[in-house]
């Protein structure tokens, strides 16, 4: 898709405001109508705020690149899913894939939240965080035996199995630890999610899940496991949907399922949605929360079971930032870069998602397209890589030195960062009222290498 495509000016409904105008030079984001979409941020007369923090000053005690979380904002998105689903028995399972930071998780522990977990490391996560493992549900197609029997010591609240071979693998781990292993199949409902080809997981051709046609039978099988107990049945079909209509069809699907299970005698206790709601990261427009309760309650209520959800990144993405500063300016003929200390290591969705996510300045120089000195600017990284970009032909009024927030940064940021080109994980800071407290320090480059060891000649 390119870039005319996906921005058409986007006048804000709610705000009357024009958030983005597409040029033929490049997008404009107004910084004011965007952060009018996120809770978390404010302009106060031009400096950006997260809660009650000067962003700068957060930038200048903690260093750039550095990532920044609003408490408050992951705990109204997740008190939002359990209000808009309060007349039922359900579980939100926050995805800790989206966000795994120990602060991160203990929030969202206080708030009373579940967790699905697709490793064993994001189980620990959990239970450092002070997470019970019974409210935790395994999800992924590779469990190794370890991580089975790891899950199962720890006491997991339900294993998602994605094959029949997992199957058998969870019924031997059981039975050689004396334990009942309490499973739903993740059924793959053939629907498509209409959202980016690596994100979508709900397909036939997708390596997740069980296909809607073997489902019933490897629930036999299941059934006539000594050391599995079925409790659920789980779909999940890919991130970042913006529409409910996918929803609702793996939702019918799924239903169906239920029924013809109930027929042959298996009756379940839970059924899991699974994650996937998209959030808004410049103009897209998500089903809201409530809108997806609307469309699924009415059919969910007549089913009688416990209802899980695995939410993760509309529970985090936009309540995080990853602030940056402009290191150097190369203006060119042809292009105009701004290289900052960020890179593709620190946030690697534009380069493997082709994601757009917004670049706002945390002082406004002034406001409106039309001021002297805004150019259309690549926002780089220092890696040695032609994908490492962060934002393509931004307009933007920039200087060196400059901090700017990437907006939207809050799911997938930190979790898929890495040490690429030996450079230090991003630092990682909450903040929570007029209060704010590191959650993570930066890397030092002796880290990185630290538990590495030279060749000794003998
Ligand atoms: C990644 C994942 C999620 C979370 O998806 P979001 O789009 O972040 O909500 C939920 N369940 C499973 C099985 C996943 O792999």
């Amino acid at each position: 898709m390119s870039h005319s495509e996906l921005h058409a000016d986007v006048t804000d409904s709610a705000t009357g405001e024009t958030v983005t105008i597409q040029t033929e030079h490049g997008l404009y984001v107004d910084p004011k109508a965007l952060s009018a979409h996120l809770p978390a941020l404010s302009y106060r007369d031009d400096a950006l705020y997260m809660e009650q923090v000067s962003v700068d000053e957060l930038a200048k005690q903690y260093g750039t690149p550095c990532y920044v979380y609003s408490k408050q904002a992951i705990l109204d998105v997740y008190q939002a899913y359990t209000d808009s689903f309060a007349s039922l028995d359900h579980q939100v399972c926050y995805a800790v894939k989206a966000n795994s930071n120990l602060a991160v998780l203990g929030v969202l522990v206080q708030a009373g939240a579940g967790f699905d977990i697709v490793s064993r490391g994001e189980l620990m996560r959990v239970l450092a965080a002070g997470g019970a493992a019974s409210r935790v549900v395994f999800s992924g197609v590779g469990k190794t035996y370890g991580d089975i029997e790891y899950a199962l010591t720890q006491g997991i609240g339900c294993f998602n199995v994605e094959s029949i071979s997992e199957l058998t693998l969870i019924n031997e781990v059981a039975a050689a630890l004396n334990k009942r292993a309490p499973i739903s199949l993740r059924v793959n409902p053939n629907v498509d999610a209409k959202t980016h080809p690596y994100i979508s997981t709900g397909l036939k051709d997708n390596k997740f899940g069980i296909t809607h046609e073997d489902a019933l039978a490897v629930y036999q099988q299941a059934a006539d496991l000594s050391h599995i107990d079925i409790v659920g049945i789980d779909c999940h079909i890919g991130s970042q949907l913006t529409e409910v209509a996918p929803f609702v069809a793996a939702l019918d699907k799924v239903i169906e399922l239920i029924h013809s299970l109930r027929d042959h005698g298996i009756e379940l206790r839970h059924i899991d949605l699974g994650g996937g709601l998209g959030v808004r990261y410049i103009d897209e427009t998500p089903v809201s929360i409530d809108e997806f309760a609307e469309a699924l309650l009415p059919k969910l209520s007549e089913l009688g079971l416990t209802v899980f959800f695995e939410p993760g990144r509309s529970i985090v993405a936009n309540a995080g930032v990853l602030l940056t500063q402009v290191d150097v300016l190369k203006p060119t003929e042809h292009k105009n870069f701004a290289i900052v200390d960020a890179a593709m290591n620190d946030l690697i969705r534009p380069a493997l998602y082709q994601a757009e996510m917004a670049v706002i300045p945390s002082t406004l120089p002034s406001d409106g397209i039309d001021t002297n000195g805004t150019k259309p600017w690549d926002i780089v990284g220092a890696i040695c890589e032609t994908g490492d970009f962060l934002a393509k032909d931004r307009l933007l009024s920039l200087e060196a030195g400059a901090v700017l927030a990437v907006t939207g940064a809050g799911a997938y940021g930190f979790t898929m960062s890495s040490n690429y080109n030996s450079r230090p994980r991003a630092s990682e800071v909450m903040v929570s009222g007029n209060n704010h407290q590191l959650i993570r320090k930066r890397e030092t480059v002796e880290a990185l290498y630290a538990d590495e060891i030279l060749w000794q000649d003998k």
